[in-house]
């Protein structure tokens, strides 16, 4: 094998590296393509009395910080050529995933598991993702792969406007304990991803702030900054799935099956809300060296106390309100 294929394919792999962990919850995300599931034209799903908000835009229910920073890198003087070099880039590592899992896990259809297909269409109807008219920008129905994993895990991976469907990826775990309103829930989460292109501009982010990591006392700064902006698109995901669900108990309840593991009992969304305020409590007035330790930890995703209470709050807020009246009930 020749340096330059063997540089090529570490290249391919880090790339491959870097889109995968940009773009997760504990409910993780990728994206892919499938032809049997590329078919804009959606007939026979079943009326629902649920708020459906064709054309939202994202920026409605970004996280502040998300909403900030994806601004910036958008308008910073790089980010077309570096925008295009990632989207070229992408489908070859779309390729490698959407064959290992055609290869290995379960793709949703109409004919196979036609009840978890048809929650990812209502999933999108809902967010508006479906469109009878669509357009080069428009997001298409993503393949859905149910994947045997002990860890309960959900993921995504895909970009805007290319003729490859995206990919959302459940883990049989995850899939196993959640009820259907639940798994439709975590479906609308990944979807929050793809409408919000997380993984693009997560990992632009990261490009661009690559050199100021080596400027003296910049390092630190910088990686916090891009850590509080991963755990900022976790709730706006949290958010894009309260509007799939409309309903703050189902996504509440599919994150804590999800935090403890278990579905064998019942738990309370709002004995975990008060555990976060515990927890904080706590954190306060904890040793400063256990205090510094905890917070300097490296999480993918933000605390899972704090998510709940995050939906929680959003779900009482004005905003949330008002992207509800701005739906239609069709
Ligand atoms: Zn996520």
């Amino acid at each position: 094998m020749s340096l330059f294929l063997i540089l090529k394919l570490n290249y391919l792999l880090l790339c491959l590296k870097v889109l995968l962990v940009s773009s997760l919850v504990q409910l993780n995300t990728k994206s892919s393509s499938s032809s049997s599931n590329n078919n804009n034209n959606i007939p026979n799903i079943p009326p629902s009395s649920r708020v459906v908000f064709v054309g939202l835009d994202e920026s409605k229910f970004r996280h502040p910080l998300d909403r900030d920073l994806t601004a910036r890198v958008q308008a910073a003087p790089f980010s077309q050529l570096a925008q295009e070099g990632l989207r070229r880039t992408y489908p070859l590592v779309e390729e490698a995933v959407r064959l290992d899992l055609l290869s290995s896990s379960v793709k949703v259809s109409r004919q196979q598991l036609p009840e978890l297909y048809h929650l990812l269409l209502e999933a999108c109807r809902v967010l508006g993702i479906y469109r009878e008219e669509s357009s080069s920008k428009d997001i298409k129905i993503p393949d859905l792969y149910i994947q045997s994993s002990s860890q309960a895990n959900a993921f995504t991976l895909a970009l805007r406007g290319r003729d490859a469907p995206p990919i959302i990826v459940v883990t049989s775990s995850l899939l196993d304990r959640c009820s259907e309103p639940e798994i439709q829930a975590i479906i609308g989460h990944e979807l929050g991803h793809l409408k919000c292109e997380h993984s693009l501009y997560l990992t632009l982010g990261g490009l661009a702030s690559a050199p100021l990591r080596s400027l003296p006392f910049m390092g630190g700064t910088v990686d916090r900054l891009l850590q509080e902006w991963r755990l900022a698109a976790e709730y706006t995901c949290d958010r894009a799935s309260l509007l799939v669900a409309q309903d703050s108990k189902v996504v509440a309840g599919a994150l804590i099956k999800l935090f403890a593991g278990t579905s064998k009992y019942s738990m309370s969304t709002d004995a975990f809300v008060a555990q976060c305020v515990e927890y904080d409590e706590k954190l306060k007035s904890a040793n400063p060296l256990v205090r510094m330790s905890i917070q300097r930890q490296q999480r993918t995703h933000p605390l899972p106390v704090r998510r709940v209470a995050e939906l929680e709050k959003w779900a009482e807020s004005t905003e949330y309100a008002n992207i509800l009246k701005s739906g239609s009930s069709a």
